[in-house]
């Protein structure tokens, strides 16, 4: 697609530069999410496009650093920053990361270099999430957004008219179970807390692939109430609970074994039908981590940067939307970001 807005390398903003596999930052060389590995990085946030392992250094929250270790067994060169906390890299950039309520960890990095304020959002939402801190409008001259649901179709309904459906299914179906296909980093974790928010107190029952993600969830203070591990329990102890797995896990043999599960899926796709039924998914909940449309548009005017660069999603609407509201704007090429599994 043809930026709308062309940068020249002596525009303002040169120092930052967005490449194929990630957002360089010139003067510190250091790199915002790269997708291969490099000296220095700086992680938004743990799902797997934006925090890879391999890097010299990576400086994140201490909860995406542990998240981090949990899936790369490694700790080497983790340097936690916390959140409102400035720290100066080389070159004299200042960077500061700031909630994205995306996910536990997740963060907005503010990067200040020359007078020069940018913003890279790495994933984020604008709903209140029982499960990290709410994203926080920080004013900039260029605000790099995610646009995973940048479309005008996708409108997220509230949390919990969701939590409500799957609740009533499970009040409908006493002699089956409710099986809830969730990301295992955020989604899964979201859907439990928010069930405890609406007053469900009865045990949840994992696929143990779930587990040792909900274990650090825990142990960085988030409460999902009493969890069970569904490989501990008899098949007959299924009727009438609810059990979050992996969507991986939706139709395949391990679902099997389960009393005729209700499939449900937690995921903002399931706004799209074809996508719910292509999982075989009878209680589709959209429930979504991501900003929707009208999210996005919110946080641009909100924001009210000089400049916008969109990017990791569908750009185009976005773009043309900033066109018409007189707001300079630009698609980004970044390769390898892919919210398939939101
Ligand atoms: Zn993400
Ligand atoms: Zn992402």
């Amino acid at each position: 697609m043809a930026p709308i807005f062309l940068l020249m390398s002596t525009a303002p903003f040169s120092w930052i530069r967005p490449e194929p596999h990630g957002i360089h930052v010139v003067p510190a060389d250091c790199w915002i999410d790269p997708s291969k590995p490099v000296e220095r990085a700086l992680v938004t946030h743990g799902h797997a496009d934006h925090a890879r392992g391999g890097h010299g250094r990576t400086i994140a929250t201490p909860a995406t650093l542990a998240i981090m270790e949990l899936r790369y067994a490694t700790r080497e060169g983790a340097e936690p920053v916390e959140y409102g906390e400035t720290i100066r890299l080389p070159g004299g950039v200042d960077a500061s990361y700031i909630p994205a309520g995306h996910v536990l960890g997740s963060a907005q990095i503010l990067l200040e270099h020359a007078g020069e304020r940018v913003v890279v959002t790495g994933d984020y939402k604008r709903r209140a999430d029982p499960t990290c801190p709410p994203f926080q409008v920080v004013p900039c001259d260029v605000f790099i957004t995610e646009a995973t649901f940048g479309l005008p179709v996708f409108t997220h309904p509230p949390v919990q008219e969701e939590i409500g459906k799957l609740l009533n299914a499970l009040a409908e179906h006493p002699e089956r179970c409710v099986l809830v296909g969730a990301y295992a980093l955020g989604k899964a974790q979201r859907v439990m807390a928010e069930l405890r928010a609406a007053g469900y107190r009865e045990p949840i029952y994992l696929h143990g692939a779930m587990e040792k993600m909900c274990r650090l969830y825990e142990a960085f203070g988030i409460d999902l109430g009493e969890l069970r591990l569904v490989s501990d329990y008899p098949k007959e102890e299924m009727r009438g609970r609810i059990i979050v797995s992996p969507p991986s896990a939706l139709n395949d043999r391990w679902s099997r074994r389960l009393p005729d599960p209700v499939t449900a899926m937690a995921s903002g796709w399931m706004r799209v039908r074809q996508r719910a039924r292509q999982r075989n998914v009878e209680l589709p909940l959209v429930i979504s981590d991501h900003a929707d449309w009208h999210e996005l548009i919110r946080t641009i005017e909100e924001v009210d940067p000089a400049e916008t660069w969109v990017t990791h999603g569908r750009e185009e609407a976005l773009l043309r939307w900033c066109q018409l509201h007189q707001r300079r704007a630009r698609a980004l090429a970044l390769v390898g970001y892919e919210d398939e599994d939101e």
